[in-house]
Parts: structure tokens; sequence; C-alpha cells
């Protein structure tokens, strides 16, 4: 039986649909939502992400603004200016491109925002919150396949998840996620022996690996949910993911497709996390 494709796309409509209209009653209120941009150098797929999420502000009526800088900027103008966004009362969500010119510590850039605007929930003040179940920003592509997994109607709980992939952004919060809604998790990585036996008793595996096609049919135990995030080239310069998808959507049970799947979630859930920073900004307004 072929698997049920997950339709990421669909789902990051949706979703935008419900911000867009939540984004209209904060207008009504007196306040739009808006996101500032850092970008340093000029790494081009980095501009590219940077004018996707220009034009998804756009299209769901926020307040936008870009800030380039030349690879030449010094940490100390970086912090400078984050230290302004901070007290500006029109920016709710600061977002630095990653990655920064080497001559920058990334760390001391990430902790430099200020956790309440810390919209892709990399400020370490966040990932505690999430892992301690509190309420926080959580880092979007994680996110945004928790919502694809509910969305799709996949019960979590009780629910053996197999992650792999353990980096900062994605496997590690990815998991952790999953554990917060009672899934048990396994986490593999490069050193993890016997990867199969490992991932062919998940009911569902997140591949966030690097690498094209990694995740076969062989890995997938009959009927199981399949997320794949990877972004790859393959040698013939297409996009795909980190499942080798034609084969294993004949035995899992839900996949999701590259380009298509986790993808178009990620900036979805970006724009979510402004609004709902606007929305506190707005809240805080109202009670003081
Ligand atoms: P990283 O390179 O930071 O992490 C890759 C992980 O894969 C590491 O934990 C590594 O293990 C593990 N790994 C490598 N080789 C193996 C192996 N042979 N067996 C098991 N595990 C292995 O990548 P990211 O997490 O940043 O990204 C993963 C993928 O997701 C990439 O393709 C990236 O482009 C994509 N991505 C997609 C996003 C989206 O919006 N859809 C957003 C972010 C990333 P170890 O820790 O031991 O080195």
């Amino acid at each position: 039986m072929t698997a049920t494709i997950i339709d990421g796309k669909e789902i990051a409509k949706k979703k935008k649909q419900e911000i867009a209209n939540e984004v209209e009653k904060l207008k009504a209120e007196g306040i739009v939502p808006g996101l500032a941009v850092i970008l340093v150098g000029d790494n081009q797929a980095s501009r590219t992400y940077v004018n996707s999420k220009q034009r998804a502000c756009k299209e769901l009526g926020m307040h936008s603004v870009q800030i380039e800088y030349p690879e030449s900027l010094t940490e100390e103008e970086l912090l400078g200016k984050i230290a302004e966004l901070n007290q500006d009362d029109t920016i709710h969500g600061i977002l630095v491109q990653l990655p920064l010119p080497k001559a920058i510590n990334e760390t001391r850039v990430i902790e430099a925002i200020s956790p309440e605007k810390d919209v892709d929930g990399f400020h370490p003040v966040n990932i505690g919150r999430m892992i301690t179940g509190q309420d926080a920003f959580i880092s979007c592509t994680p996110f945004g396949i928790l919502v694809m997994l509910k969305e799709a109607g996949i019960e979590i709980a009780g629910k053996h998840a197999v992650v792999v992939g353990r980096s900062n952004i994605v496997g590690k919060p990815v998991g952790q996620l999953l554990l917060n809604e009672n899934a048990t998790v396994t986490y593999c990585h490069s050193r993890t022996k016997d990867l199969e036996k490992h991932t062919l008793e998940a009911d569902i595996i997140v591949a966030a690996v690097g690498r094209a096609g990694f995740i076969t049919e062989r890995h997938v135990k009959p009927g199981a949910v399949v997320i794949d995030v990877g972004i790859n080239r393959n040698e013939a310069g297409k996009l795909c993911g980190d499942v080798a998808f034609e084969e294993a959507k004949e035995k899992a049970g839900f996949i999701t497709p590259v380009p298509g799947g986790v993808g178009p979630m990620t900036i979805t859930m970006l724009m979510f996390n402004t609004l709902k920073s606007a929305r506190n900004h707005l809240n805080k307004l109202q009670s003081s």
C-alpha cells in the first residue's frame, strides 16, 4: 500500500490564512506585528531565505525590515544593532540569518537578542523553557514538524519516535517536542551503531541528516510515519530530501515529500512566532 502524502504546502497555506486573520485582529487593536531580519555578507542561499521571509511578512500583512551589512561588519556593530532593535516597539521579532561570517561569534549574537523577540527560538532561555514545558518560542522547523503531524491527525502519545540527527536547530529540539507530546524518543546520529535496528522499531521517523536518500525502505517499518527534513541536491542538481521517497512511500503509512513537505512549514511558523510576540507585547501594554 502506498503512503498518504502529508502536504506541507496545503497545511502551510491553511496556517498562513489563520495567521493573516489574527494579524487583522491585532491591527484593529492598533498594533502591526513587525519582524526585523538581519543579513550579514553575501551568501546566496541566505539571501534567498531572507527574501522569502520578507515576502511572507508582506503576504500576511506584517511589517518587515530587512537590514543588510557587508561581510566586514564587526561583532560590536551587530550587537549594537540588536540592542537597538530590542528597544524598538515596532519590532516584535528579531532574526539574524545564520551562518554569520567567521569573525562574529554566533552564540554571543543569539544571546544578545531579547528572549521576548527571539522568534527563531534559538536563545538558551527559549530552549530551556521549551525543555521544561513552559511557554516559549519554539524554533521554526521543529515546530513546523509538530504542527504537520497534528494537522495530519497523527497520534504522537505513546508512539516510538526515532530522530535521525541531533543538531541544535533540528534534531535535538524536534525530539524534545515529541517527548513533550508523550512519545518515547530515540536519537540516532553518526556514532549510532546499527541504525536500521532502531529505525525499524519506529512508529515515527524524523530524518534530519543532510544526506540525499539516506533513509531507504530498509529503514522503514510498514505503516510508519516518515518525516523528511533534509534539503539536498542530488547528482542531477534536483532538490531532494534525506529519504529515498519513491521506495520509502511504498512501505510507510504517511510520508512528507521534498519539496513541499517540512520546508513550507518553517517560514509559516516564523510568522506564527512573530504574531505571538506582537500579541504578547499588546497584552503587556494592556495590563500595565
Ligand atoms: P547538521 O549537519 O547540523 O546535522 C546532521 C546530523 O546528522 C548530525 O547530528 C549527524 O550526527 C547526523 N548524521 C550524519 N551522518 C549520519 C549517519 N551516517 N548516520 C546517522 N546520523 C548521521 O544538519 P541540520 O540538522 O542543520 O540539517 C539536517 C538537514 O535538514 C539538512 O539537509 C538541512 O538542509 C535540512 N534543514 C531543513 C530545514 C527546513 O526548513 N526544511 C531547516 C534546517 C535544516 P553527529 O551529530 O554525530 O555529527
